[in-house]
């Protein structure tokens, strides 16, 4: 049995899915889907594709480029296929937490990956161990499909949407067999996952930009608590829970997606420009010139520019070899990570008052170095507007926050942190003001505490943290 510190943090996975059913270039229009969706993984690439009626896999570690030769794709042809990239923790590192998984029993094959994390995963675990389970790896796709084999005398459909009854969280399940494909979206919609059409064949997606990389239409978000199955015949669409809501991830909207994207049919760009102006409303201070931390602090940066009337400037170039700074998982890496990542523009910021806009602060890493390059470069004044609320408890439904003592905000407010970031002034923008920038209910628990779900297997960890 896991120790609790073990338990918190283990399951936590933040990944990208691509599936399509019914086309001869299914594996290249995947590759493309997974392209558009590297943002949310940048550890491991694999796609499982649907050749006659056998599913072959390849997959290998690292960014989709690294992951897969030009022979591994030549190689890899069929008319459907799934593909997941991964952001790996400390436990889904190494080549056989890269998915999607792939098992074989009673004579058929079943292809699962997935997107986010359960709050019974530990309990669900233990109970399929008891009854003989023995586990590869630590995913929670791998723990579906060891549910899904245990139901019998059902139809497969049947068996996969009892299983998905069975696990709570935040996620989305891709899953395929060699006679058809399987979505599902948790219960509370924490996690994305859109359907499009690209001709006659469907198209699953995490997110819509990875519809309009490969030219499918977008048709319809899929539902909370929803499973959609997708064969030869069409789609067809059921649910396994019955108790939905919709809760949208509210870190979706403000980091994690991409701003071309529409999740819920919000426009992620437009939702980030929208809370800039309300931090402005909120919080309005003025300034020489307003910057963006790049990259997904900048649609907030442009709507605070907008709604001040203060020029909006390019203050802060990012290099675009290195990958995202969270990705990596110790300390001093990331440190190192943020500082090959960005230089300040001296002639924009040099003797200046400046506002900058950051979509949000974590472990105070990458606002600490950016407040000290401003200065570096001149800048008189750094006021620092962040597009999301003070981040201060952990997610249990995929985002990797490992402990709540490693988070600057946990117990504190914006006046604790202001000066040991550095800044002159700090600001957030309200729950209210990220819920009015949005338009769509939220989960905001890594905000206000306020879980959408139950947290099962976590609650202890909770109460032992006294949260
Ligand atoms: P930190 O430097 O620890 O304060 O992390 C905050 C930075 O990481 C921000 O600039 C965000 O752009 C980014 N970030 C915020 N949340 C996440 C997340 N869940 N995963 C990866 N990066 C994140
Ligand atoms: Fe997203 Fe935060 Fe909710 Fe996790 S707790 S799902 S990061 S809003």
């Amino acid at each position: 049995m896991s120790s609790e510190g073990e338990i918190k943090r283990k399951i936590n996975e933040e990944c990208g899915l691509f599936g399509i059913w019914g086309h001869p270039e299914s594996v290249r229009l995947t590759y493309y889907g997974m392209h558009s969706l590297q943002h949310r993984g940048q550890d491991g690439a694999g796609i499982v594709a649907k050749k006659g009626n056998e599913l072959i896999r390849s997959r290998g570690i690292g960014l989709l480029t690294e992951a897969f030769t030009k022979d591994m794709l030549s190689e890899l042809n069929g008319t459907a296929a799934i593909g997941h990239v991964l952001y790996a923790t400390k436990d889904t590192r190494g080549s056989a937490a890269v998915q999607p998984l792939l098992f074989h029993f009673e004579n058929s094959a079943l292809a699962v990956c997935h997107n986010g994390s359960i709050v019974n995963a530990t309990s669900l675990r233990s109970k399929l161990e008891e009854y003989g389970s023995i586990f590869q790896t630590s995913c929670v796709a791998e723990i579906l499909a060891h549910l899904i084999k245990r139901w019998r005398q059902l139809t497969f459909f049947e068996r996969v949407k009892r299983s998905l009854a069975q696990v709570h969280g935040g996620f989305a399940f891709l899953l395929m067999t060699q006679h058809e494909m399987y979505a599902a979206r948790d219960s509370r919609g924490l996690r994305p996952l859109v359907i499009g059409k690209l001709g006659e064949s469907y198209v699953i997606a995490s997110e819509t930009c990875a519809l309009d990389v490969v030219g499918a239409t977008y048709i319809r978000d899929v539902a909370p608590g929803e499973i959609v199955t997708i064969n030869d015949d069409g789609i067809k669409s059921d649910f396994f829970a019955s108790d939905r809501s919709l809760h949208v991830c509210g870190m979706e909207y403000i980091y994690i997606a991409r701003p071309d994207s529409d999740i819920e049919g919000v426009n992620v760009h437009t939702s980030r420009k929208n809370a800039g102006k309300i931090l402005w409303r909120e919080s309005p201070t003025s300034a020489d010139v307003v910057i963006g931390s790049p990259d997904t602090g900048i649609s907030a940066a442009i709507g605070y520019a907008e709604a001040a009337n203060i020029p909006y400037e390019i203050g802060l170039i990012r290099n675009r070899y290195v990958g995202r700074t969270f990705i990596a998982p110790e300390q001093h890496m990331r440190e190192m990570g943020v500082k090959m990542k960005l230089s300040a523009v001296r002639s924009i910021v040099d003797g200046k008052s400046v506002v900058l806009v950051e979509d949000s602060i974590v472990r105070g890493t990458t606002v600490r170095y950016i407040s000290a390059l401003l200065r570096e470069a001149g800048a008189r004044e750094v006021h620092m507007k962040i597009a999301s609320p003070l981040y201060r408890y952990p997610c249990y439904y995929g985002i990797d926050t490992p402990s709540p003592r490693e988070l600057i905000a946990h117990k504190r407010s914006a006046a604790d942190i202001t000066k040991e970031v550095g800044v002159d002034s700090l600001d957030f923008i309200s729950t209210e003001g990220l819920a009015e920038a949005v338009g769509r209910n939220l989960c905001m628990a890594c905000f206000n505490g306020d879980y959408p779900t139950h947290l099962q297997d976590f609650a202890r960890v909770e109460e032992g943290q006294g949260l």
